[in-house]
């Protein structure tokens, strides 16, 4: 086995501590490599706190992850030690089903293996980036531009992708008017996509003192969603609503801001059921649609995409004893846009 560092929650109640544990050894097919950031996602402390499904305990989070290749199994061909690396949600799927097949991992219908609080094929807990080390079968590592910062590359591995796949899948781009809802890690990221798209983008947010940073983003306009006089301005006016919020909001309030054939997208995932009259979806023939994360291929095209474009996250690092504290902070709406880990304060 391969001995392994990192902050776990021992119990979905306890704070993060340090932890030691074992990853496989590096099979024939697989990548080892050194964790050099990883970023910190809200669904980390959504799992953590059982807020979804019974966890896997001790769990070790964070699916935002890239360092330097260190060993390759003799069967690797597309790494070799030294090379930047990355991994993302997904560390294995079927790879048979028609989703797979398609390079739609995220939804192999038999369920694809997340980076942590998962199984393995072999049955065994994964566990995930906030850690020194990680073993992944080839097929799920990612190639990283050396062009780009390395610690605003990490949270492109979930929040960038979770907000690439959308807005591609949907076409969004010149002539719409696109909403992003809640201006955290994914919101930013779907603010700087939705303009390199072209499309004329509004940040709805509960936060007015986030104006400047979404102008600086590249948004076009700004509306106080806790102001009903500002709110009511935007009533019809959308063709495309990402929504990113993690806690349980207003569904027929947002709805009523699409106009007729609009779509809300749905990738923030509050822990309880969503609320909403028919009449606010059949009325306007409008669309409640939902996606998560994105393919392995996908993912490459969208750090591709990013290396090409020059574009990043807007990150605060920190050091991995102070994630409790960044937790307190992101429950608070108060992160500009993305912590992420420097893996040399473990
Ligand atoms: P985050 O950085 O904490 O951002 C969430 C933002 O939502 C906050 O900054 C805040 O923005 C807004 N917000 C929070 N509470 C709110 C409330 N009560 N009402 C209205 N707005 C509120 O979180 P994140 O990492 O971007 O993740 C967002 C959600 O997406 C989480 O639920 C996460 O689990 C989920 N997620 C889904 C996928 C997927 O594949 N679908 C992938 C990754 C994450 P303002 O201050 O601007 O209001
Ligand atoms: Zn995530
Ligand atoms: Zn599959």
């Amino acid at each position: 086995m391969t001995k392994a560092k990192g902050y776990a929650a021992i119990t979905p109640a306890s704070e993060l501590a340090p932890w030691n544990f074992e990853r496989r050894e590096v099979g024939p097919h697989d990548v080892q490599f050194d964790i050099n950031y990883c970023g910190v996602c809200h669904s980390d402390l959504h799992q953590i706190r059982n807020d979804w499904f019974p966890g896997i305990f001790p769990m070790v989070p964070g699916h935002e992850i890239v360092g330097h290749v260190v060993r390759v199994g003799n069967a690797v061909t597309r790494f070799k030690v030294g090379d930047l690396a990355a991994v993302g949600c997904l560390v294995d799927s079927c790879r048979t089903c028609d989703n797979c097949k398609d390079g739609l991992e995220q939804y192999c219908t038999r369920g694809p293996v997340g980076t942590y609080n998962a199984r393995g094929k072999d049955g065994l807990p994964t566990y995930g980036g906030y850690s020194n080390t990680i073993v992944t079968h080839e097929d799920f590592v990612l190639h990283v531009s050396d062009k780009l910062s390395l610690p605003a590359v990490a949270p492109l591995l979930c929040a960038g992708i979770t907000t690439y796949s959308p807005l591609r899948h949907w076409k969004v781009g010149k002539g719409h008017k696109l909403a992003v809802l809640g201006l955290g890690g994914l919101g930013h990221m779907a603010v700087k996509f939705g303009v390199a798209f072209g499309a004329e983008v509004t940040v709805l947010s509960t936060s007015p003192a986030k104006e400047r940073d979404a102008r600086a983003l590249g948004a076009h306009n700004f509306v106080v969603t806790t102001e009903a006089a500002q709110a009511r301005t935007v009533k019809g006016y959308f063709d495309f609503i990402i929504d990113t919020v993690s806690a349980p909001h207003d569904f027929k309030f947002y709805m009523s801001l699409l106009r007729t054939n609009g779509t809300l997208i749905l990738v923030g995932l509050p822990s309880t059921p969503i609320e909403l009259p028919p009449f606010s979806v059949v009325n306007a023939r409008r669309s409640l649609a939902g996606s998560s994360i994105g393919g392995i291929k996908e993912t490459q095209e969208m750090l591709d995409y990013c290396a090409a474009n020059n574009i990043v996250s807007d990150i605060e690092i920190i050091d991995i004893k102070n994630i409790n504290e960044a937790y307190a902070r992101m429950l608070k709406g108060d992160v500009r846009y993305r912590f992420v880990i420097d893996m040399k304060s473990l």
